[in-house]
């Protein structure tokens, strides 16, 4: 510094330090705020009468109270969305299973191509079975038949086993896989003790002294149940084999066969232990040997009725 300088009042230099550090102050203020907006002290002020709670930002307020009512409108349609899905609380008796077809909404499929009513009168293999004269008239009608859609699955018709002048029938449901393959009733293990009733529990001679046949003649896929229409339809094949056989006796082997033999819809083991007349023949209904298989102590039952069917022959 100039020593002919004359030196400033220190009180004066003081102030100025003083101003100047208000002024970087200020600027420091004015660099941390965001630009184009003034500070609002009523942002940052409690609400008056919440005095410590939080204040949202004041933007906020208005749509959070827009948004309230349309988040309660949303709770009310997800309310009442889940009210029309919840299904309906079971009716009395037994589960709610949609609604009754009176109740149903209203289809969306044209008239025309709704599925046609079944029909009525006799099924198209009636008077292919009457025309038939004889067993082997009988038998190729039905490997000809396709009637019914179990001709899509066959490998071929099963359509009798043993001797076709028997005084004693046996009728069993319809193929199953074994019977498929050989085109014979009564193969494989339920087979080989159907053979077994007929020879040491009845003294018969399996070729000789019965004829097998089944109320269905192509094997319904996976063995499942012959449905009601299928039993139907092939029907009066059995009905015509049974005419020519003319036998004295019949067992149906199962609840299908006891059901279709006797047109009766009760169980297995209120159908079997009795005799019931029927066109001058005697139906004797009993188990079929597969659930003789799974349930050896319902052999005694089985057995039972064979006697009557025994009694029934010796008459
Ligand atoms: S199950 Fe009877 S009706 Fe059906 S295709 Fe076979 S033979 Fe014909």
């Amino acid at each position: 510094m100039d020593p002919s300088t004359p030196r400033a009042d220190p009180a004066d230099e003081l102030a100025a330090l003083v101003r100047a550090a208000e002024r970087l102050a200020r600027r420091a203020q004015g660099l941390g705020r965001p630009a184009g907006r003034a500070p609002r002290l009523a942002a940052i002020q409690p609400a008056p009468g919440r005095a410590g709670a939080p204040t949202p930002h004041p933007g906020a307020e208005p749509q959070q109270r827009a948004a309230r009512p349309a988040a309660e409108a949303s709770a009310a349609v997800a309310a009442s969305a889940t009210r029309q899905t919840r299904p309906a609380p079971p009716a009395a008796g037994g589960p709610q299973r949609g609604p009754r077809p009176s109740q149903a909404a209203p289809s969306a499929v044209a008239p025309s191509t709704r599925t046609a009513p079944p029909p009525t009168g006799p099924p198209p293999t009636a008077a292919v079975a009457a025309a038939a004269s004889t067993l082997d008239e009988l038998e190729a009608a039905v490997a000809g038949c396709r009637a019914c859609a179990l001709c899509t699955a066959r490998t071929r018709t099963v359509f009798a086993d043993g001797n076709p002048t028997a005084r004693l029938m046996f009728v069993g449901e319809a193929p199953g896989q074994e019977e498929d393959a050989q085109g014979k009733p009564f193969v494989g293990p339920s087979g080989q003790l159907l053979t077994d009733i007929i020879a040491k529990g009845m003294g018969l001679d399996r070729a000789q002294d019965v004829y097998i046949a089944n109320v269905v003649k192509c094997r319904p896929p996976g063995n499942r149940d012959p449905l009601p229409e299928e039993k139907a339809t092939c029907a009066p094949f059995l009905a015509r084999q049974i005419e020519l056989v003319d036998p004295k006796v019949i067992v149906p082997l199962g609840r299908h066969a006891g059901t279709h033999m006797l047109q009766n819809t009760a169980s297995m083991g209120r159908l079997r232990g009795q005799v019931v007349q029927r066109d001058g023949r005697a139906i004797v209904p009993t188990y079929h040997p597969a659930y003789l298989l799974r349930t050896p102590s319902k052999k005694r039952e089985c057995w039972a009725d064979i006697q009557l069917a025994m009694a029934e022959l010796a008459r």
